[in-house]
């Protein structure tokens, strides 16, 4: 039987559960962050959560189009309950590698494992040399873009504001690069019926698609007087990864797949009236009086899977540059990067050499900026979840959750692999975790944060939070 502990908010180190008296930091209290704390707690761990901003929902509030209205909210839901276990104790405004050194917490605060949750929100850069010094006068990334128009609605957002304007150039080929090509596209069309003195809410417009909403006002798109925005991408049509083609895939299956994703391209651009440029890859800049406006592309083609440039080159202006080639993670001072990516010794943990005490979670491992791009095979639902995910599944939206089914599986028997390497290690006696908890506290407490998960986060979250 197991003993009670003093303070009813610590797990009792006697207990019979597997992780009973470990102490586990997460770093992130996002979706990967929130599932693992939770199961971590539920085996009997002590699980401190470390999240840089007071929210903890990462690119479910700031990744994922606002236009996903319902699936954000019930993601919302589900952190809100998971963090929300009495042996998760959140500590919110907390950056690890600012406020706290990552080597001071994974050596020195006496955490049995620190389980990195913290994703992928750095831009990958656009690969023309020089080309950051435009940021701002020109350039714009994928990241901050996508945060601003998640919270454009919301009368007090402090954050960094952009406009969405026409005649943009986009330069991507995932998901999220069709994403700020709906942006775009979706405000834009706003803007100049709310000229005509039409207000179309931005989730009509996204649901119905622009032709069917135009119609209804007895317009046509080539009346609003819109260029429209190009995305430009390095491969073919067929390239863009939209449906996974497994490595094992006979020729019929990924002709199969790559004309599925021709099909989706295909319906997205119907619906949303934007271009696509295939087979061009970014190359030189094009500068005016200290902005950028336009750059240079190289035509290529593909050979075997591979991309080779050609000799061709042409330019392309727009008022607006927007890079949307993939997020890859923060670094965090402290642990080695390899290219891009933290030099994890072991890929499916996510473990690094120098912290055998440390492992990954979520779009930090994979270096991918969605659990869709993350997926490793295509199937029937996917294809349909991924066709509802773009806006174009013939009124299936739900069919979307579908993409979550698979990660949650995966994240049940990654936690179940990391419960198994922590079980070896000695539990904390009842004094050491009150300690480790006390160090905690203290961090909250700088954080103004007042113990309780709910009170928080009602607090921290504005009336106007979509
Ligand atoms: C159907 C579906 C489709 C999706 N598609 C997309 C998509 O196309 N694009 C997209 O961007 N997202 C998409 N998402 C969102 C997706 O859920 C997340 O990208 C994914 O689940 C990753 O979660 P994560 O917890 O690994 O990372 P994140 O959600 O990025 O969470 C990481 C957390 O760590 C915190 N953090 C980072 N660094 C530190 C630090 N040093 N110290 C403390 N805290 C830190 C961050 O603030 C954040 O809260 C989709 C979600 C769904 C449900």
């Amino acid at each position: 039987m197991s003993q009670p502990t003093a303070d009813p908010s610590l797990p009792s180190p006697s207990s019979a559960e597997p992780l009973a008296g470990r102490a586990i930091a997460v770093i992130g209290g996002a979706t990967a962050g929130a599932e693992v704390a939770h199961r971590l707690a539920e085996a009997g761990a002590f699980v401190a959560v470390f999240e840089q901003n007071p929210r903890p929902y990462g690119k479910i509030e700031d990744g994922l189009p606002r236009w996903h209205h319902e699936l954000r909210r019930k993601e919302y839901r589900t952190i809100d309950a998971k963090l929300s276990h009495p042996h998760v104790h959140f500590v919110p405004n907390t950056r690890i590698g600012r406020d706290i050194e990552f080597e001071d917490l994974a050596h020195r605060w006496g955490f049995h494992a620190v389980i990195l949750a913290n994703g992928a929100w750095r831009d990958r850069p656009l690969p023309i040399d020089g080309a950051d010094a435009y940021i701002g006068r020109g350039l714009v990334y994928q990241n901050p873009f996508i945060v601003w128009f998640n919270h454009a609605d919301e009368k007090d957002w402090p954050g960094e504001r952009f406009e969405a304007v026409d005649d943009a150039l986009v330069v991507g080929g995932g998901l999220a690069s069709i994403d700020v090509a709906k942006v775009l596209m979706l405000e834009t069309t706003r803007a100049r019926l709310r000229e005509r003195g039409i207000d179309e809410p931005l989730l009509a417009l996204e649901l119905k698609g622009i032709p069917k909403v135009l119609e209804r006002h007895g317009l046509r798109f080539e009346e609003l007087g819109l260029a429209g925005c190009t995305l430009f991408y390095r491969r073919r049509l067929e390239d863009m990864p939209l449906v996974e083609i497994p490595d094992d895939a006979t020729p019929e299956r990924r002709a199969k797949a790559e004309s599925a994703r021709r099909k989706l391209l295909e319906k997205a651009i119907e619906k949303y009236r934007f271009r696509v440029e295939p087979l061009s890859a970014p190359d030189g800049l094009l500068v005016e009086d200290g902005r950028l406006v336009g750059l240079r592309f190289r035509r290529t083609r593909i050979d075997g899977g591979r991309i080779v440039p050609t000799d061709e080159t042409f330019d392309r202006r727009g008022s607006l540059i927007l890079s949307s080639i993939g997020s890859i993670p923060e670094p965090i001072p402290g642990i080695a990067m390899k290219g891009e990516l933290f030099a994890f010794a072991d890929w499916d943990l996510g473990r690094l050499d120098a912290y055998p005490n440390v492992f990954s979670a979520g779009n930090v491992v994979t270096g991918k900026g969605n659990i869709v791009a993350s997926r490793k095979h295509a199937s029937h639902v996917a294809e349909r979840a991924i066709a509802a995910f773009l806006g174009v599944g013939e009124g299936d939206r739900c069919a979307e959750s579908d993409l979550l089914a698979d990660t949650d599986e995966a994240t049940r028997a990654w936690t179940d692999r990391v419960a198994g390497a922590l079980a070896d290690h000695p539990p904390h006696d009842p004094p050491a975790l009150a300690r480790l908890a006390a160090r905690v506290q203290a961090r909250q407490s700088a954080s103004d944060y007042p113990g309780s998960y709910q009170t928080w986060i009602s607090r921290v979250t504005p009336p106007d939070l979509e």
